[in-house]
């Protein structure tokens, strides 16, 4: 493994040198030039690390796993001692980590038990062109927090550091090393100048450091695309470093005609003619998703087997995706026999992050699937939406890594030129804030306000105002957008808001196991095996579904009816997922229990790695809750006004107040009870109503418990309610626009009533459209849990939520909607009467 001739390596000096002299760096290069896998042992080779630890994001957390374990081979080292990572649910790490791969969301999550980010020297936010969601939220915290360790700091000449700035500003790392010292004397020279007057952060040399040099943390930011300029003016004008790639010519060639419409066979016709017209070379298609990589790949496979022996070779097939298993991921990183051609049909991971050798061809199908989401009903949708220029030269590029390559784009170069965007929105614009605002606002940084937080782009104040209004509904906030102790607790889970909200009305009714195992399930996505499961039974698509290796049809089939007839037994999605998990523990966690039943064993243990690690967070989180208690003045203040406002018939907000909670202390706290029957077999802790635990979560709920479970998740679902239209099973959403949809057909069998009417009430986890919108993952509710939740909603002042920061046009839009919820619960509330 030859690392030492990787672009990034070759400037290593150079970079040293600026992050000894800048808080702040911004790295562009090439994909493949060595960002992710060197910097960070660049910078542990340097002395970095020895005073907290070098951390790295990633995006997605396979990317985290995988990179972390290929600089462990790189360095020789065994995966979890000096080079580790840590993902949601699983931490690779120990007191001797000193390079920590780990996706942004992890390390949010650390904000929150070390807001000053103490255990870092270093922090690589990587990818940052991908403008994920979190990385985003990090941007702004991190600048925050170089903002006040600098506030001790004197300053330079501020005349001086601009112009340093001016000359370090986008400087093209030449082949010489001469910049380096040309930064350190400009370094110099600043230094000498320094005066009190500079106050802008993270900008030019270092001065006057009341904090000790090894002390301050430091941050750089990885591109792999030009928007250097754009981070280095959020940061303050920061030094931008351009590492050149290496890249041979690229002949682009736009189709003639218009294939957007079938681009999936288009792009297989024009592997097969690459392969037989073409010289040596692999070559990469993209295209936007796993069903339909699946397929692709298939035809490929038996359209090769059709030519004629002699008019080409062999022809290696492999399919690339988040979702693919590690192991077969990695199978891109093997070279190919001399005398196959590689095809990989790839999603846009191969854009970016995973860099895939001795490509010489590319096809671009000219989309992807994007997820966007639709504050006003509540709806994501992920779409095949068409790609960006950006993104196109991107694709392009991976033609060029070895030698000349060709790029062809299934689009007309009128369209390229034309019609396609510019740039991809970030995901902040097209997502819900709920966490990420309950984040914001657990972190409680001095300043850091949601409504004026220093976003790179931000987003549209109708996301900020529903995100608001969402975590009001689920308790988190108070009516001036405080954050509650429940607010607190839900935080420190790693849930998205309302499974947290939900684990902590099971605390309450006494049905936690349950709810945590619900969670578990929902949060290992892969629990179903291909063929099986919501999707595949909605889809019922031998071709996109294949049968896994080794199983035959007949048991495939056998495995489906079982889960059908379990489905029938349960009430809905979420109780089918808890009794799947009930009776695999049961049968002693076997993967022969797997495979009869249509799951993935793969999934299955995740979700059971899942669950070992909420039932431990659950204790943090409960003991937060205790701690948290009295609330702050002014958040009791509201709830004292609220309920003076209210009269009788208006709910009080004191909800934090379930049962008393066992506190740790005393040994039997609620997370120390669970761990204690989730690891040591001898000794039993007692559930919070008495009953002993079982080792895994009970083999076996009464129907009284699974009442409870369907009611806690209610509370936690309190802004995805439906309700049945009145003669016929459709379903219109309780919130604001009060959507239609139907119950998708991949969804539990929901019992009917002798008219054929589906259950009246129910709560959904997803609100998606794909070919029409639907409600995935259902769970069937009762209007009397659903009416104390229902006041809530319509009460809602979100300009008094945003502390009156609200531009007067967002905060009329959303007193609308929530009009239109008051609406809705009248309706739904004269009902029930009548
Ligand atoms: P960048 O982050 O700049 O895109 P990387 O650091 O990811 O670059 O990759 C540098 C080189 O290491 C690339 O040539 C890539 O193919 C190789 N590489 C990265 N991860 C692996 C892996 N798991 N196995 C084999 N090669 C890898
Ligand atoms: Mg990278």
């Amino acid at each position: 493994m030859d690392t030492s001739n990787l672009p990034i390596r070759q400037y290593a000096a150079d970079i040293l040198a600026a992050v000894e002299k800048n808080d702040v760096v911004v790295v562009i290069g090439e994909t493949g030039s060595g960002k992710t896998t060197q910097l960070s042992q660049i910078l542990l080779e340097a002395g970095y690390g020895d005073h907290g630890m070098i951390g790295v994001t990633q995006p997605r957390r396979v990317g985290a796993v995988t990179v972390a374990r290929r600089v462990a081979e790189e360095r020789k080292v065994e995966l979890g001692g000096e080079v580790g990572y840590a993902v949601r649910f699983e931490n690779r790490t120990c007191s001797s980590t000193k390079i920590k791969y780990l996706t942004d969301g992890t390390l949010l999550q650390e904000c929150l038990e070390d807001t000053h980010l103490s255990k870092y020297q270093v922090v690589v936010l990587d990818e940052a062109h991908e403008r994920s969601l979190n990385t985003d939220i990090l941007f702004g915290v991190i600048k925050k927090l170089l903002a006040s360790q600098d506030g001790a700091r004197c300053g330079s000449a501020a005349a001086a550091a601009a112009s340093w700035q001016q000359q370090q500003k986008q400087q093209q790392v030449g082949s010489s090393s001469r910049s380096s010292s040309k930064l350190a004397a400009a370094a110099a020279a600043a230094a000498a100048a320094a005066g009190p007057q500079q106050k802008r952060l993270g900008v030019g040399p270092i001065m006057a450091v009341a904090m000790p040099a090894q002390h301050r943390l430091k941050l750089l930011v990885t591109s792999a695309t030009l928007d250097g300029e754009k981070f280095s003016a959020y940061f303050n004008d920061c030094p931008v470093f351009n590492v050149p790639g290496r890249c041979f010519p690229v002949d682009v060639i736009h189709s003639q005609d218009d294939h957007m419409q079938d681009y999936a066979a288009a792009a297989v016709d024009t592997a097969l003619q690459i392969h037989m017209q073409q010289p040596p070379g692999d070559i990469l298609i993209f295209l936007t998703g796993q069903a339909e990589i699946d397929k692709a790949v298939q035809r490929l496979n038996s359209e090769v087997c059709k030519l004629p022996a002699d008019s080409a070779g062999e022809l290696l097939v492999l399919p690339l995706y988040a979702a693919l298993p590690p192991e077969l991921q990695l199978r891109v990183f093997r070279p190919a026999q001399p005398g196959v051609r590689r095809c990989i049909v790839a999603t846009n991971v191969a854009e970016t992050s995973i860099t895939v050798e001795g490509v010489v061809y590319v096809i671009d199908s000219g989309v992807m699937k994007l997820k966007s989401y639709n504050a006003a009903s509540g709806m994501d949708s992920l779409e095949v939406t068409a790609i960006s220029r950006v993104q196109a030269a991107q694709r392009a590029g991976r033609a060029g890594r070895t030698r000349p390559g060709k790029c062809f784009r299934l689009y007309t170069r009128r369209y390229f030129e034309r019609q396609m965007p510019d740039t991809t929105p970030p995901e902040i614009c097209r997502t819900s804030l709920a966490g990420a605002v309950l984040g914001l606002k657990a972190l409680g940084l001095p300043g850091l306000d949601v409504l004026s937080f220093d976003f790179l782009d931000p987003p549209e104040q109708a996301s900020l105002c529903e995100a608001l209004r969402q975590l009001y509904v689920l308790d988190a906030l108070d009516v001036d957008g405080g954050i509650t102790p429940t607010g607190r607790a839900m935080a420190a889970l790693p849930l998205e808001p309302a499974l947290a909200r939900a684990l902590l009305e099971a605390h309450k009714l006494g049905c936690l196991e349950e709810v945590i195992t619900v969670a578990a399930m929902l949060s290992a996505e892969h629990v179903f095996a291909a063929g099986q499961g919501p999707e595949s039974r909605a889809a019922a698509n031998a071709l996109t579904n294949p049968a896994p290796p080794g199983s035959s049809a007949a048991a495939q089939a056998e495995a489906g009816r079982k889960l059908k007839q379990l489905a029938e037994e349960c009430q809905g999605d979420h109780l089918l997922l808890l009794r799947l998990y009930q009776m695999w523990a049961a049968a002693g966690f076997t993967r022969d229990f797997v495979q009869a039943h249509g799951l993935e064993l793969r999934g299955m243990n995740f979700a059971r790695d899942i669950r070992k690690q909420l039932a431990a967070v659950a204790n943090f989180g409960s003991s937060h809750l205790q701690q948290q208690r009295p609330v702050s003045a002014s958040s009791s203040q509201g709830q004292q006004q609220q309920q003076q406002e209210g009269g009788s018939k208006r709910r009080r907000w004191d909800e934090d107040k379930g049962p008393p909670l066992p506190s740790p202390t005393a040994g039997s706290s609620l997370g120390g009870s669970l761990l204690r029957s989730e690891g040591s077999a001898g000794s039993r802790g007692l559930g919070l109503d008495g009953r002993p635990l079982s080792r895994n979560g009970r083999a076996v709920s009464s129907p009284e418990t699974l009442e409870k479970v369907r009611r806690a998740l209610t509370v936690g679902f309190a802004n995805r309610i439906a309700r049945r239209m009145r003669l016929h099973n459709g379903y219109r959403t309780c919130n604001q626009k009060g959507a239609l949809a139907q119950v998708h057909p991949g969804s539990s069998q929901l019992s009917s009533d002798d008219d054929g009417l589906l259950p009246e009430w129910l709560i959904y986890h997803e609100f998606v459209a794909t070919s029409r919108p639907f409600l995935r993952q259902v769970c069937p509710t009762r209007y009397e849990w659903v009416e104390p939740l229902l006041p809530k909603l319509q009460e809602v002042d979100v300009q008094r939520l945003s502390g009156g920061k609200l531009r007067a046009q967002a905060a009329a839009a959303a007193a609308a909607a929530a009009a239109a919820d008051a609406a809705a619960v009248a309706e739904a509330g004269q009902a029930a009467d009548g």
